[in-house]
This record gives C-alpha cells, sequence and structure tokens, in this order.
C-alpha cells in the first residue's frame, strides 16, 4: 500500500510541476521549430507583449508582420477574450505604417486564414502600398477572401463572438 501511496504522490506531484511550469509561461508553449517564438531580424518595434519586424520576403514597399510573443497557431484559436490582443496588434501596425507614410488606401492589414498560413504563429501583415507585382497582391486581397482576413473584419467577428 505503501508504494501505491508514494505512486499517487509521485503522478499528483508530476501533475503539479507540469500545471505551474504552464502558468509560469502563461498558459502557451513555445514550440522549439516556430521561428516566431525565438530572436528575429529586422525589428522596428518591440514591447512585452509584442514585435513587430520587416518581412524578410516583402510583398509590398514597405511589409511589416506584427506578432504575439504569446504563441498562437492562426484565428481559429481565438476567441473574444484575445479582442485585446488583435486590437493592440492592429494599432501598432497602423502606427508603424503612419509613421512611414502609408495611411488610408495606401495600408492594408491582415492575416491568413487557416489552412493558409504562412507560418503558424499569428502574425499581422501590414502592407504598405502600392504592392511589388501583381502576383504580390495576390494574397492580400483588399475585402478579404478564403485565404485571407481584414484585421478589422477579425476584430469585428471576435466583438460579437
Ligand atoms: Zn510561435
Ligand atoms: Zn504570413
Amino acid at each position: 500500500m505503501v508504494s501505491g501511496r508514494s505512486a499517487a504522490i509521485a503522478v499528483v506531484g508530476a501533475a503539479t510541476v507540469l500545471l505551474v511550469a504552464r502558468l509560469i509561461m502563461g498558459g502557451q508553449k513555445k514550440p522549439a521549430r516556430c521561428v516566431f517564438c525565438h530572436p528575429l531580424n529586422g525589428v522596428v518595434y518591440e514591447d512585452d507583449d509584442f514585435i513587430a519586424f520587416h518581412d524578410i520576403k516583402p510583398d509590398a514597399e514597405l511589409h511589416i508582420l506584427v506578432i504575439p510573443r504569446a504563441h498562437y497557431g492562426t484565428i481559429r484559436e481565438l476567441t473574444a477574450t484575445e479582442l485585446p490582443t488583435i486590437k493592440r496588434m492592429h494599432e501598432i501596425g497602423q502606427r508603424l505604417l503612419d509613421e512611414r507614410g502609408y495611411a488610408g488606401d495606401k495600408a492594408r492589414f491582415g492575416f491568413h486564414r487557416p489552412p493558409f498560413n504562412s507560418i503558424h504563429h499569428l502574425h499581422l501583415h501590414c502592407l504598405g502600398l502600392p504592392f511589388r507585382s501583381r502576383r504580390a497582391a495576390i494574397p492580400f486581397p483588399e475585402n478579404g477572401s478564403a485565404w485571407f482576413m481584414p484585421a478589422q473584419q477579425l476584430i469585428d467577428s471576435l466583438a460579437v463572438a
């Protein structure tokens, strides 16, 4: 009986360690292979919760990505709880583009719709137009598509969720 009880204690102990580890990490695991969970080049902004950096393969004159430090795979994982996070990402992107002379029609913001994500870590594409080519514009249609969700559309849909 003693060994059974100590085994039970060991199991509870292990579960507690896992729970504490998850709490410390903010509830999100950082997958070892996710490039956005690790240091990035071309950073233009960062704070405790977000990082913004130049896309390594720009599709527009200016092409910045804004990511949360917390790991979310895609927009499908988001609920109303993440609404403030998405709004912050949009605000950061708008400010960065505005500071560089891209506002109104010259600025476009949006997310991949799964399964059409390039990198499996939530990121906001911030595009300062014009696009570099007609082909470069295809992934980012102004009014959204099966593969692209404008940032404002996502904010509106989370707000009513
Ligand atoms: Zn990640
Ligand atoms: Zn992308």
